[in-house]
Formats: structure tokens, C-alpha cells, sequence
């Protein structure tokens, strides 16, 4: 069956799951799509007896999840996603509907009623395709449910009992788990297995072949709805046809990719009916994606030109190609490369790579932005990322072209990159006003953009004073003081940077200024707070230095103060989320971490409550609280 090409499809899109289940993750994972996790608010508390069937009330709180998600992120900074994917799933027995378990009772009530008897599984899942247009969020939902029949064996009550104190029961639909435990209860299943794990995989792929290479019209022999379109109808496209065929174009509704991310709160959330027509093509050798083709590991190709991608996407960053496009484009090549100085077939190959790419629109009139690219990749921007693909292309590509004999000899090989040997991380930075402003102004820009959700992440509202420890220019202060208008906010960073942060500053007038102290947080005095933030500070220090600068923190906590940690969080098994292994490979001397990794650190140094929150930005957030040493 040919997978690849429609995950394919999805691999330049922002892709949300609107699930914390670990196991629909793992089954996405490990078919190689690249998707964020933010798991939806939205509670499972639809009036089941309002529904029909049990499918539709899987498949109802399967859309209702994703909604809510898909609003969340839009409204909350407008970083409306392309893809969110909702998925609810349940067990349904004699007509009723068997959702999770509350307490062991429950769970051996529920037990109970499978002992012996064909069930079924539904899981109900929504796709829904997001854009903003206007600051409204605009939908497109499609949606399908997958039933699968599972047997359990006639089982004792002691065994019953058994898998209950294993604990596996109390997350999960029905009381049971299939992939472990649980399965030792099952007889027989009739149907998709990952559907009962929680994610009908196959079924989602025939969606995705339906909504990205929908069979020439004259073809479609509509079917009704339970109908599961068979997947040779992506198998069975000629080229033309599977070149032409996006989901805009199939549903009329998107015109390109515009994630349309940073821009204002405002929402409107529109959804449209529900795609529900099967497909089937008959079966012929214009193959858009061959046979070949099919078994590419497109998940390596994709790495093995990872650097291509980069490199394009930073020298048109550097040339400014984004720029001049927002200002005057759609512009054909040979006016770009006349405007910018470089070679017309240069400029042309350029372009079309960032066309190809997705960063760029070609037509007949030449070249123009995607909303993307007008967002994130001109230089000026509020959410410009443009300092921080400078930064990446002039100090971390000659680092990472080094990376085989950083790995050989366990340390960056700043001497191979720049020609001299690595001193203090930030003296290296801080030794030339050029390299400084460029660092500071990369900084500004992963700030300004996860600065929201750091401010937000936890209830801030109880502290009268914050410190930002290696705060730079101030763009988590300023945030801070947005969210939080009673709240005084210093940042304390070296005094080669705070020397440099006026450059930074918002312009307009903020009733409480952020204040700005220059000192060293290894060696000075910290100014007072009730709140001490950390942000993107531990990952970079070795052990020695996180001592030092820990116990100085707690030292000045006063009992009920707080520490807020912004960082990458790893999943326990540090291989998630990858942005932040990747970064590992910088070499500091310093480590990325896990939760419970963070949570011992903070408590080592007399912090307690450590509350982790896993924001779904590029940075997550850690709170704790200064012990109260009267209590045990
Ligand atoms: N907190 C900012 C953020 O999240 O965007 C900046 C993070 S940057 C990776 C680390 C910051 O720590 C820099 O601004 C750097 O100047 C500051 N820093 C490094 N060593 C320091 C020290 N000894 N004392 C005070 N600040 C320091």
C-alpha cells in the first residue's frame, strides 16, 4: 500500500495531534509523520443519548476535540496550525457506550460486561484543515469512524481483578489495552488492531489519499457513507492530476499553504460539512506515484536533502528575497536577481527551490510570498525568524559541518568553524559588536515568539516582582508585564548586552517599564524577586555552573517564592520532541532535559511543587515553588 506519498503530503504542514494519548503518538510516529502534541480541553461530556449510533458520538467528540484545539492555538497567539487531527476512541457493548474508566469499580464493571462477549471498538477521528483568513480561523473538516469487533475470553474474577491492579485499566477506553496487558484477555479481534489500540491508521491514510489525490471527476462513482474507499484510488492518478490535486484545490477552500501563524486574536470558527463520499478508481497504469515510488523511505530522503532545504532557505533569508517579495512582488526572476545583485539563472534555481519548498508561490506573473513566508521570514516582522536563520547560517552551519569530529572528540570544534579555540560560550558571542547584535537579535526572535505562552503557561498573577536571569533584550519581560500589569519585571543579564538591549525595546509607552541590571549571575548579588526566571539558561551550563547558580537562586528565594524554568522539555525517553535533541549536537557543555530530570534538579535545590506544563511553543515551562523549611 502506498503510505509515503500522502503522509508526504503533510510533511511541509504544521500538523497538530489534539490527543495526550502516548499510544495514537506512537502509531503516527512511527509511520514517520512529523506533528506537535497538544492535547485537547475539551471535555468528553457529550449527552451520548443524543446520538443515533456510538460511531457518531465517537466521531462527534473526535471533531469537537480537534476544534477545540485548532481555536486554542489561533486565538492564543495565532499560530493557527495546518492540520489538527482529533480522535476519540470507545467501546460499545449491548447498545451502551464504554468510555474510560473512573475508579477500579468502574473498571471491573466494565470488565464485566466484555467477560465473554463480542464487543466493538470505535474510534471516531477528525482532520480538520485550518487557515486564517482575516484573523478568523477558517475550517475544513473531514471526518470517519472505524469499527473493529474484539472477543474476550470467559475470564475469572481474580483475573479480573488482577488486570485491574495493574493499573493498565484506568486510561483507557473500555478498561483494557490491547497492546499489553489487555491483550491476554482477547479471543479474537475482527478488524483494524490500531483502531482498538486507539488509532485507525490504515483508514486515516485512505482519508488522506481521498483529500490530497481525489480521482478525476468522470471516475468518482459515489458511495455511501460506511463505504472505506479502497487505496488504490491515489495509486491510480496520472501525473498531471496528482500535481494539480492539494486539498485547496479539492475543496475549494484553501489557496495555498498559509499557516498564517502570528497575527491578530481575533476568531471566528467556521466549519464545513463533513466529507463523507468514498472513492474508488478503476485500476490502470497512469500511476502518479509508482510502484518505485512507493517504497522510497521518503522519511530519509527527506533527511538525506535536509541540508539543501536549509541552505536555500537561509541564503534567500540573507539575500532578502522575502523582503523584496512582500514589498513589490509577485517578481520574476531576472527583476529579483537585477533588484539583489546575484546571477538570473542563480536567482531563478533559488527560487524555484523555495517555490518547491513551499516558501514561495510561482505563476505566470513570477514569484510571490506564502503568508507564511510574509510572517516569518521577512526581516521585520513581530514574528520574524529572519535574525535567528542568520544566526543559524553564519554560527551554526560551520559548527554542525564540523559535527563528525565534535562527535569524535565529545566538545564543540569552534577552532575548525571559527579558527580559534571556544572560550565562554557567551564571551565568544560577545566579542564583536557584529556577532553580539546578530546573537542578541536571534534571541529577540525565539522570544518574542514563545514569550506568550511562557508568560501564560501558569498564573502569574500572585507575584508583585520577577527577575528574568539572563533575560537579553527583554522580550519574556515585556510579555510579562502585558499579561501582567501590576507586576515588576528586571532583567539582569551581562553588561555587554544590557548595554545593547535599547535597540530592542517596543516602541510605544508601557505604564511600568522593564528595568535593566548588568551583572554576572555566577558571581553577583541578584536583584530582589518573588518570581526568578530561567529561560533557555540551564540547557547551556555544565553541572558545576547549574550548582552554582541554583544555589544562588534559592539563596535569595524567600519560602513561597517561585522558579519559572522555560526550556525544551524531552519526553522521558529524551528522543522527543526532536527540535531539542538536534539542538543537543551544538555540544555546550550543558543537556537538554526531561520532566522528572527537571523536576530533581529544582527539588535538589530546595524548590518543591514543580509543576511541568508542555506549552506546544518552541519552549515549554517549569514552575516551582521555594520550599517553606518549617514544613517537613
Ligand atoms: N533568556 C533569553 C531568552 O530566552 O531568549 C536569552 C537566552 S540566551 C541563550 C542566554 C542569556 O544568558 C544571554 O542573554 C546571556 O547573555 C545570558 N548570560 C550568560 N551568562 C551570563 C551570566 N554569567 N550572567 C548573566 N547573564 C548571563
Amino acid at each position: 500500500m502506498v503510505l509515503s506519498p500522502v503522509l508526504g503530503k503533510l510533511a511541509s504542514k504544521r500538523v497538530v495531534l489534539a490527543s495526550a494519548s502516548p499510544r495514537r503518538r506512537e502509531i503516527l510516529t512511527n509511520v514517520g509523520l512529523r506533528f506537535e502534541v497538544v492535547p485537547s480541553w475539551f471535555k468528553e461530556t457529550l449527552e451520548k443519548s443524543s446520538f443515533a449510533t456510538p460511531y457518531e458520538y465517537a466521531v462527534e467528540t473526535a471533531k469537537q476535540k480537534a476544534l477545540e484545539v485548532a481555536n486554542r492555538m489561533h486565538m492564543k497567539h495565532l499560530r493557527t496550525p495546518d492540520v489538527v487531527i482529533g480522535a476519540d476512541t470507545i467501546v460499545s457493548v449491548d447498545e451502551q457506550i464504554l468510555e474510560k474508566p473512573v475508579d477500579k469499580q468502574d473498571a471491573y464493571r466494565m470488565l464485566s460486561r466484555l467477560n465473554g462477549k463480542e464487543h466493538s471498538v470505535f474510534t471516531g477521528v477528525a482532520i480538520i484543515h485550518c487557515r486564517s483568513q482575516d484573523n478568523q480561523l477558517q475550517t475544513e473538516i473531514t471526518d470517519f469512524y472505524e469499527e473493529t469487533k474484539v472477543k474476550f475470553s470467559d475470564l475469572s474474577e481474580e483475573l479480573l481483578w488482577e488486570y485491574i491492579h495493574s493499573g493498565e485499566p484506568m486510561d483507557k477506553a473500555g478498561g483494557y489495552g490491547i497492546q499489553a496487558l489487555g491483550g491476554m484477555l482477547v479471543e479474537y479481534v475482527h478488524g483494524d488492531f490500531l483502531n482498538v489500540v486507539g488509532f485507525p491508521l490504515n483508514h486515516f491514510c485512505k482519508k488522506l489519499a481521498e483529500l490530497y489525490y481525489p480521482p478525476p471527476k468522470h471516475n468518482v462513482q459515489h458511495k455511501k457513507y460506511d463505504s472505506v474507499p479502497s487505496v488504490d484510488t491515489f495509486e491510480n492518478q496520472s501525473e498531471g492530476e496528482i500535481e494539480s490535486s492539494n486539498f485547496a484545490e479539492h475543496t475549494g477552500a484553501r489557496k495555498s499553504d498559509s499557516s498564517g501563524m502570528c497575527s491578530s486574536a481575533t476568531h471566528n470558527s467556521k466549519s464545513s460539512s463533513s466529507v463523507r463520499t468514498g472513492f474508488k478508481v478503476p485500476l490502470g497504469n497512469q500511476n502518479g506515484v509508482s510502484e518505485s515510488a512507493a517504497k522510497l523511505p521518503s522519511k530519509i530522503l527527506e533527511l538525506m536533502d535536509g541540508f539543501r532545504a536549509s541552505k536555500a532557505l537561509f541564503v534567500a533569508s540573507k539575500l532578502k528575497m522575502f523582503d523584496l517579495l512582500k514589498d513589490k512582488g509577485p517578481l520574476k526572476a531576472v527583476d529579483i536577481a537585477n533588484q539583489v545583485g546575484t546571477s538570473v539563472c542563480g536567482t531563478e534555481r533559488l527560487l524555484d527551490a523555495c517555490a518547491a519548498l513551499g516558501l514561495l508561490e510561482k505563476t505566470s506573473q513570477g514569484y510571490s510570498n506564502t503568508d507564511s513566508a510574509n510572517t516569518y521570514l521577512t526581516s521585520e516582522g513581530e514574528c520574524s525568524l529572519h535574525s535567528f536563520i542568520i544566526h543559524s547560517d553564519d554560527h551554526l552551519w560551520p559548527l554542525f559541518t564540523n559535527l563528525e569530529s565534535a562527535v569524535k572528540e565529545g566538545s564543540r570544534q569552534n577552532h575548525l568553524a571559527f579558527g580559534k579555540k571556544a572560550e565562554d560560550l557567551f564571551k565568544d558571542y560577545y566579542h564583536s559588536q557584529d556577532v553580539k547584535q546578530r546573537f542578541m537579535a536571534a534571541m529577540h526572535s525565539i522570544a518574542r515568539l514563545t514569550a506568550r505562552d511562557v508568560a501564560t503557561a501558569f498564573d502569574l498573577s500572585q507575584f508583585k516582582s520577577a527577575c528574568d536571569l539572563g533575560g537579553c533584550t527583554g522580550a519574556l519581560a515585556h510579555e510579562l508585564i502585558q499579561m501582567y500589569p501590576n507586576l515588576k519585571v528586571t532583567v539582569f543579564d551581562l553588561p555587554e548586552v544590557i548595554a545593547n538591549t535599547s535597540y530592542f525595546q517596543p516602541s510605544g509607552q508601557h505604564a511600568t517599564p522593564v528595568t535593566f541590571v548588568s551583572g554576572d549571575f555566577f558571581k553577583d548579588n541578584l536583584p530582589e524577586a518573588d518570581l526568578y526566571i530561567l529561560s533557555r539558561v540551564l540547557h547551556d551550563w555544565p553541572d558545576e555552573k547549574i550548582h552554582v547558580l541554583l544555589s544562588k537562586i534559592s539563596a535569595v528565594c524567600k519560602p513561597g517564592s517561585a522558579l519559572l524554568v522555560a526550556e525544551i522539555v524531552l519526553d522521558e525517553k529524551k528522543t522527543h520532541p526532536p527540535r531539542a535533541v538536534l539542538q543537543s549536537l551544538s555540544m555546550t557543555e550543558g543537556k537538554q532535559r526531561s520532566g522528572s530530570e527537571y523536576k530533581e534538579l529544582l527539588e535538589k535545590y530546595g524548590f518543591t511543587n514543580v509543576q511541568i506544563k508542555i506549552t506546544g511553543n518552541l519552549l515549554d515551562a517549569v514552575l516551582c515553588f521555594k520550599k517553606n523549611l518549617s514544613l517537613p
